[in-house]
């Protein structure tokens, strides 16, 4: 067995981005219920990343100085000029065991040697990496990439990638959203131009980019191709009516009489919601017609990085005299807006009714439904015994339930994304109540040895599993993250944000006339 190394507190690391941000606090505020602070729960990496204390008042963070030069980027983490970095590696020598010493030697061993190709700590020591180089030449090219692309986005240089974005597209011109090297090259994106350009911008435009591939007509999922259910048609169908014009419609002569807003509401929000507030442009500049309110709900909900002039269509409302929660708005353009609410998705359900299934959608990036609700878990004891026949309640049954029956009633759209295969299948199995995947023999677990996934099928979730209908069927997402995310417990172990996605509806009911029931 592994060492019960941890306390297994979950926090995603997708903290995005190292240029300029104000940001969220990392940790739930301490109170009402801890139920609804673990609706934030990711179930990925930085399980084991300090907390900070939060008031749940929102927080500013300072800008950088140029520190490191563009042929000064591989640094071990041990002597990485930048805490963030010291700090990985920190978590993963504390964390981490040593796979040579426990799988050949059957030794219980901290990673304590930096690999001086990658700069990860991944052995005990020089003489069990040399035994293990064959294997470790798997992930150290992966590592070697990853090390320097943090250093790179902390380097303080001025981030070219993410200037000169493209502004409105004309509905002439048609935007193909086919992968990330074709909408690039469509919407003309002149800066990247290297892929570690595309790795940097991927990992925030991963955000707008997959809501924008979901509702675009020309997107990649279709019926054609079987991503798109008969049912999901009818959702699509619902939702290009409002955002394409007719065919044959250009720019000039589009109907701009005002129009309500198309909304988004993107739940559990996290790092999403503190990026430069022009990356969500890149979103609504693609339907130059639609107003868009996109909606960041979620008790670390954050405020959308907004600089110079920008700043005064920044408004808060802390003491939550606008939605009854903490909010913020940002009126980027005209045609959009950004809006906060720090708090959980149950708390400003009912104010933010009625919904429309053509102008409403839902994504939730990540939300470990079929992972452990680790809320549940005793603070003291946190590898308990589960009775034989029981296991431990996921997220579905405890802090995503009401969410997803509150949002199955609207009928709206509800997409998710998942980091990798097993965590996709892991949040279908969820609702679906089937068998939830295992890891390979002889693979890396996605989790630390002590987090007790579920084993066996979950059983039916109340006003959720008789309740749905697939509209997006579980698969990759052509726009994931192109960076790789490097577990604090198994550097073999990685993982793209948003890598595979799918949808759901709530089911439609066929009404019948009460005068034709009589008849
Ligand atoms: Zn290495």
């Amino acid at each position: 067995m592994r060492p019960a190394s941890s306390r297994v507190l979950l926090r995603t690391a997708r903290r995005p981005l190292s240029v300029p941000l104000l940001r969220a606090p990392v940790a739930a505020p301490p109170s009402p219920a801890p139920l609804l602070a673990a609706l934030q729960t990711r179930s990925f990496f930085g399980l084991f990343g300090k907390k900070k204390k939060t008031s749940g008042q929102f927080e500013f963070v300072p800008e950088p100085t140029v520190i490191l030069e563009q042929d000064d980027l591989f640094h071990p983490l041990s002597k990485s000029p930048f805490k963030e970095l010291r700090e990985k590696g920190e978590r993963i020598s504390t964390y981490a065991i040593c796979p040579v010493s426990y799988e050949k030697h059957h030794e219980t061993k901290a990673v304590k040697y930096e690999c001086p190709d990658c700069g990860f700590p991944t052995h005990a020591s020089r003489e069990r990496w040399e035994e293990g180089h064959e294997e470790h030449a798997e992930s150290c090219p992966r590592l070697r990439e990853v090390n320097e692309d943090e250093h790179d986005l902390r380097s303080g240089r001025r981030v070219v990638e993410y200037e000169n974005m493209p502004s409105i597209q004309p509905y002439e011109q048609a935007v193909n959203l086919q992968t990330w090297d074709t909408f690039f090259f469509t919407r003309g994106f002149v800066s990247i131009n290297s892929q570690r350009a595309m790795r940097h911008v991927s990992k925030l435009l991963t955000y707008p980019i997959t809501v924008m591939s979901v509702l675009h007509q020309n997107g990649p999922f279709t019926a054609g191709n079987g991503r798109i259910t008969s049912e999901g048609r009818r959702s699509m169908a619902a939702i290009h009516s409002i955002l394409h014009p007719p065919p044959g419609t250009s720019t000039e002569d589009i109907d701009i009489r005002p129009m309500a807003p198309f909304r988004v509401f993107l739940l559990g929000a996290r790092g999403e919601s503190t990026l430069p507030a022009d990356i969500w442009l890149q979103l609504s500049n693609v339907f130059p017609r639609t107003p868009f309110n996109i909606y960041f709900i979620g008790p670390e909900a954050g405020i959308p990085l907004v600089k110079g002039s920008q700043r005064q269509h920044l408004k808060m409302s802390e003491d939550g005299s606008k939605y009854g929660v903490p909010s913020c708005t940002v009126n980027v353009t005209p045609q959009l807006r950004l809006i906060s609410l720090k708090a959980p998705y149950e708390a400003v359900h009912n104010q933010l009714g009625p919904f429309d299934p053509y102008q409403d959608v839902f994504f939730a990036f990540s939300p470990g439904l079929g992972f452990p609700d680790q809320s549940l878990l005793d603070p003291n004891n946190p590898t308990p015994d589960v009775k034989d026949g029981e296991q431990p309640l996921v997220q579905a049954q405890t802090s995503w339930k009401s969410t997803l029956q509150s949002i199955l009633e609207t009928k709206c759209g509800l997409f998710f994304t998942a980091f990798s295969p097993t965590d996709l299948a892991r949040d279908v199995s969820a609702i679906f109540g089937t068998q939830p995947p295992t890891s390979a023999p002889g693979q890396p677990s996605e989790y630390p040895s002590n987090v007790q996934l579920p084993t066996k099928p979950i059983p039916p979730i109340e006003g959720v599993s008789d309740e749905f209908e697939l509209i997006l069927t579980p698969g990759t997402n052509p726009f994931a993250s192109r960076k790789w995310e490097i577990a604090d417990w198994d550097t073999r172990v990685a993982v793209k944000t948003n890598w595979g996605i799918w949808g759901i509806r709530g089911k439609k009911y066929e009404v019948v006339d009460a005068e034709d029931e009589r008849a």
